[in-house]
């Protein structure tokens, strides 16, 4: 008998890569599949991101670098983040990390044990609340709601703040909803935490170039009030289209980034050298590729939106951020879990049901489109004709 510790009897996963094992075994068997379950564009990354890896590859950049990630790509972290948030950082707080998901390790790693509580947005990315269980801590989810267009609510999560709150998860725009908060909520809650000192909070932006209609990102590294307290997670993933190349980057206030490098040391050395070489060039080169996939995001988003709302017993909020829709179910009278179980089965749409994100997402499901308008627009009529002449 192995005696692993008890935090295995807790952890979770992110069922999207099990509805894409499944996806792809059924497209495997011959069956048509439209995948609208997992959360990648389905854009290649641009051209010149991919030569300056091969060129590094070329180059003999073949060794380990610094654990924290090479010195130009922790400045061009850096430039960006000014450029972006028109904020100055220390290139020497920024950590380069294997994929954004990582920096939420580390995060709650950090601050979870038994005894803790840590705040996470439910429905959210199911990541957080499986490591906040790992740890031991108490995971308390802050909701959010459809009334309020999913954006987080700045009274309803400070109210949910005890002694016993180490770390406050935040993230907008947000998977799974699409739902960005917008700045005056945002400044509400800022406010409101300058009577929590000691509460640290990770503000996950992975989506933070990817808003529509207008709507602005607020990066919480606009406060000077949080900056000690701030760790903010972004990445390479979405933004360029690079989610397989595992490119994330983190920063952490004073306090904390010698802990973030000692663990980076210890889990993986350093990020592949040659990734970090790409990353350095998409965030240094032309960043067109970025705009134009986010236009194309724009566009599906109406259709895959209008296409919702067509269906009988379907209504969607249009999401403002991410390339997410979240559409209510309730009224076909399916369970979520069920129902996109029976779309991936049996009309050959891989969806992922909105309880995989968190206790309140019952009666929601979402729906990636980072796939093509044909392919949405095909995957709509089936989901349509499976309501009709289904029995639940
Ligand atoms: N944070 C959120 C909200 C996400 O949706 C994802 C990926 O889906 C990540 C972080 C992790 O991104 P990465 O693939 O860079 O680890």
């Amino acid at each position: 008998m192995l005696h692993t510790i008890s935090g295995f009897d807790r952890i979770g996963e992110e069922n999207a890569f099990a509805v894409l094992a499944r996806a792809n075994e059924l497209a495997g068997q011959g069956r048509e599949i439209i995948n609208l379950g997992i959360g990648q564009p389905d854009f290649r990354t641009p051209e010149h991101i991919v030569e300056a890896a091969i060129k590094a590859l070329r180059d003999g950049q073949h060794g380990y670098t610094a654990a924290t990630g090479i010195a130009p790509l922790r400045e061009a972290v850096s430039a960006d983040l000014l450029r972006r948030h028109g904020t100055e950082t220390n290139p020497g707080n920024v950590v380069i990390v294997p994929g954004g998901k990582v920096t939420m390790f580390m995060a709650i790693l950090m601050f979870g044990e038994p005894g803790a509580d840590i705040l996470y947005p439910d429905p959210g990315f199911p990541i957080y609340r499986s490591m906040i269980e790992f740890t031991g801590a108490r995971p308390i989810p802050v909701p959010i709601r459809e009334e309020n267009e999913f954006a987080f609510s700045a009274d309803e999560t400070l109210s949910l703040i005890t002694e016993n709150t180490r770390l406050l998860i935040l993230n907008s725009p947000a998977n799974p909803t699409g739902g960005v908060t917008p700045r005056s909520e945002i400044e509400k809650l800022v406010a409101g935490l300058e009577r929590f000192p000691d509460v640290a909070v990770l503000s996950d932006e992975i989506y933070s170039q990817m808003t529509y209609d207008g709507m602005e990102h607020v990066s919480l590294l606009e406060f000077d009030s949080l900056r000690d307290r701030l760790i903010l997670l972004d990445g390479w993933s979405k933004t360029y289209s690079m989610t397989g190349w595992r490119m994330g980057f983190s920063l952490w206030p004073d306090a904390l980034i010698d802990k973030a490098r000692k663990l980076a040391v210890n889990a993986w050395s350093c990020v592949n050298a040659p990734a970090q070489y790409a990353g350095l060039a998409a965030l240094t080169g032309p960043q067109d590729a970025v705009r134009a996939m986010v236009t194309e995001f724009d566009a599906r988003r109406r259709v895959v939106v209008d296409g919702l709302n067509a269906i009988e017993g379907i209504s969607c909020r249009t999401p403002l951020g991410a390339f997410y829709a979240y559409p209510n179910i309730k009224n076909t009278g399916w369970q979520a879990k069920k129902l996109a179980s029976a779309l991936l089965e049996d009309a050959g749409v891989a969806v992922i049901g909105g309880p995989d994100f968190g206790v309140l997402g019952e009666g929601y499901i979402r729906l990636s489109y980072a796939n093509s308008t044909q392919n949405i627009k095909t995957a709509l009529e089936k989901i349509e004709t499976f309501l009709q002449r289904s029995v639940k």
